[in-house]
C-alpha cells in the first residue's frame, strides 16, 4: 500500500491559493484516502464551524 498514498498525491495537487472550500474538500478527501499528514487546526475549526464530521486519520504514529 506504500505507492496508494504518493499515488493520490500526484493526482491531487493542492491548489495554488486555494479557497476555505478547496481545502476543505482536499483535506477531507486527503484524511480518506492517505492521511500522511493530519488536518491542520484552522481546517478543523472550519468543520467545526461547519458541522463537518471530523473524519478519522491513518495515522498509525499517533495512535
Ligand atoms: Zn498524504
Amino acid at each position: 500500500m506504500g505507492k496508494t498514498n504518493k499515488d493520490w498525491h500526484g493526482d491531487h495537487p493542492m491548489p495554488k491559493n486555494p479557497t476555505e472550500e478547496q481545502r476543505l474538500a482536499w483535506h477531507l478527501d486527503h484524511a480518506a484516502h492517505c492521511g500522511c499528514r493530519g488536518i491542520p487546526g484552522t481546517i478543523l475549526a472550519l468543520m467545526e464551524e461547519r458541522g463537518i464530521a471530523v473524519p478519522e486519520l491513518q495515522q498509525p504514529e499517533l495512535r
